[in-house]
């Protein structure tokens, strides 16, 4: 992504297009998102934490999730979140640590209000062969009900990243693993050059999805919410 242009997301309860910077302003004055916490704070769930999180790919920050955590939600329902949404190829390793890779390892049966204070931010490795790096920051916190019975809402998140095709430099919607594995090229391809392309090594090239991990150890996606 060309630099100073600022990444675009969508917020998960109006669908308003909003950008990076602009999240935490949307999310406190979106209505639908206000009628949302209305109705949670007049059931009977117990009231607590609530964290908001800026989870980002450490090297492609185009990539990122705003989450609301539960204060209670342990790291490894993190971990599980963040492997269904954007990692999961064959179940590597994954571990938390302060301060980077080589960083103080935070055991994933803590928990998150335990961890997470104002200035701290956590690394999430996945994988430590072909790693993907995950940063995750506090932005803040609110006392209230969750708007989810499950530990993470999904408050917003990044739109997929344009990419041109590596042929004609129009719209591109396809990778090809044998581009980035044998000639290390971001192989992206539009629709006709997909189907024309010769290489066929690696399968035929896969659907663009919005993960940072797209292509690492071939992952594919489907790169969606567990819930
Ligand atoms: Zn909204
Ligand atoms: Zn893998
Ligand atoms: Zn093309
Ligand atoms: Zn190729």
């Amino acid at each position: 992504m060309p630099r100073g242009k600022p990444s675009k997301g969508k917020c998960a309860y109006c669908g308003q297009e909003v950008t990076k910077g602009g999240v935490t302003k949307h999310l406190s004055a979106c209505p639908k998102r206000q009628a949302i916490i209305e109705k949670a704070e007049r059931t009977r769930d117990e009231s607590e934490t609530l964290y908001h999180l800026r989870v980002q790919d450490a090297w492609r920050s185009e990539f990122w999730l705003d989450l609301e955590v539960r204060g209670s939600a342990t790291l490894k329902e993190v971990d599980g979140y963040l492997r269904a949404i954007w990692l999961e190829c064959c179940g590597h390793l994954s571990r938390f640590s302060l301060g980077g890779w080589q960083g103080q390892e935070i055991p994933k049966r803590r928990r998150v209000e335990d961890v997470f204070q104002p200035g701290v931010a956590l690394t999430h490795i996945y994988d430590f062969g072909t790693s993907s790096e995950t940063l995750l920051k506090m932005m803040g916190t609110r006392q209230g009900r969750s708007t989810s019975s499950r530990p993470i809402a999904l408050m917003a998140r990044n739109l997929m990243p344009e990419a041109n095709c590596r042929e004609c430099e129009q719209p591109a919607a396809w990778l090809c693993l044998e581009c980035l594995s044998e000639e290390e090229v971001w192989g992206t391809l539009c629709d006709g050059h997909a189907r024309a392309h010769p290489h066929s090594n690696y399968g035929e090239p896969i659907p663009l999805v919005n993960s940072p991990r797209l292509g690492m150890c071939g992952y594919e996606g489907p790169a969606e919410p567990p819930y």
